[in-house]
């Protein structure tokens, strides 16, 4: 007998477009040869209104490619679920950032009682919130650039003087609970923190700002529950400033090298950090770990991890796998059964 799988996609964040990407890649994937009398797929569609739409309409939007237009207003609708719903197995939420990410939707498909994809409620709100994330990073005794946290209802000029003191220039700020890069500034002068930290307090009260670094961006797949593996590297290079929003997201501006030219001592030591990374925040199935790597000293600092990574057929995450000698489509079995495999513990 087939298990029934909910592909859950779309969400009210602006990654809506990268998870309709990464869905369709998905989808493809569960109906491959090797996937195909295993699995029965239900497409879920979570609209820009944040309504959930059944069977029909996320088929549409699949095969399209392109978000679903229409707005209900109705608030009552938010609330009501495609009746196919109840007949999910496993469900694969695939959400990027709030509300898809961060553990909200981990917790309405636990209340559900059916397992699903990847991390669950602590380890995905742990792994979105850069404050919180960085905290247990630290705990558990990882390599970090500095930081402070800050509260938006406290910023004053005092504040300025000891985060200057603190962390110097340049300094990253970001909003504690985003993704994509939305928010973040580079700040080189006290003007610029300033209005770094206004801007950031617009996204979150909670705000982090980090010292910065001169480094090469390198990331690591890391796939499994208990006994977690890490990938072959990858590097991301780019000529912008950093890899803002527009640099992700728009086509040729970045490039991604697999794997990572970096010595074996300096991919040995990040594969470990991914590993305790990941069982830091409590991770589940899959995350991709950033870091830094600052060629001229050896230097590898974690950067950050990202519990429900894009996961469209040119993504990081699915090409260090199949680097790795994991196939897309084995990918999506082993995610699954990895999900299986908690409910039952
Ligand atoms: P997001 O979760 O939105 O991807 P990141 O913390 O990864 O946020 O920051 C986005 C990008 O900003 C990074 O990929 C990097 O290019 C740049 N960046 C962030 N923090 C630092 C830092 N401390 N030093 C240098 N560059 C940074
Ligand atoms: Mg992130
Ligand atoms: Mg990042």
């Amino acid at each position: 007998k087939k298990t029934r799988v909910g592909l859950l996609f779309g969400g009210r964040s602006g990654e809506h477009e990268v998870s309709i990407s990464s869905a369709r890649a998905i989808a493809r994937a569960l109906d491959s040869a090797e996937n195909r009398e295993k699995y029965d797929l239900l497409p879920f569609y979570i609209g820009k209104d944040g309504v959930w739409r059944g069977e029909e309409i996320a088929r549409q939007v699949l095969e399209s490619g392109t978000p679903l237009q229409s707005e209900s207003l109705d608030r009552q609708s938010l609330w009501k679920f495609p009746p196919e719903a109840a007949e999910i197995e496993v469900w694969f939420p695939i959400l990027h950032g709030p509300n898809g990410e961060d553990g909200t939707v981990q917790g309405l498909l636990a209340l559900m009682q059916v397992p699903c994809v990847g991390s669950g409620v602590l380890g995905s709100a742990a792994g979105m919130d850069k404050l919180i994330m960085k905290d247990l990073f630290a705990q558990a005794g990882l390599p970090q650039v500095k930081y402070a946290s800050v509260a938006r209802s406290r910023v004053c000029p005092k504040l300025c003087d000891d985060l200057e003191e603190m962390l110097g220039y340049p300094c990253f700020v970001k909003p504690a609970n985003l993704g994509s890069s939305v928010g973040i500034a580079k700040a080189r002068s006290r003007a610029e923190l300033e209005a770094a930290l206004s801007s950031a307090a617009t996204y979150d009260s909670r705000i982090i700002v980090e010292a910065g670094v001169q480094a090469r961006e390198v990331e690591c797949a890391v796939l499994g529950n208990d006994d977690p593996k890490a990938s072959t590297l990858g590097e991301i290079t780019f000529e912008s400033d950093f890899y803002d929003y527009e640099t992700k997201y728009t086509e040729g501006l970045a490039q991604l090298l697999i794997p990572a030219p970096v010595p074996d001592s300096v991919r040995d030591r990040i594969q470990e950090i991914a590993v305790q990374a990941f069982q830091a925040i409590n991770g589940a199935g899959l995350a991709r770990v950033d870091f830094f790597y600052v060629e001229s000293t050896g230097e590898i600092l974690l950067n950050e991890i990202n519990t429900l990574p894009g996961f469209t057929a040119t993504s990081m995450y699915p090409r260090l796998w199949d680097a790795s000698g994991v196939s897309f489509p084995e990918l999506v079995d082993r995610l699954i059964q990895l999900a299986l495999a908690r409910l039952t513990r």
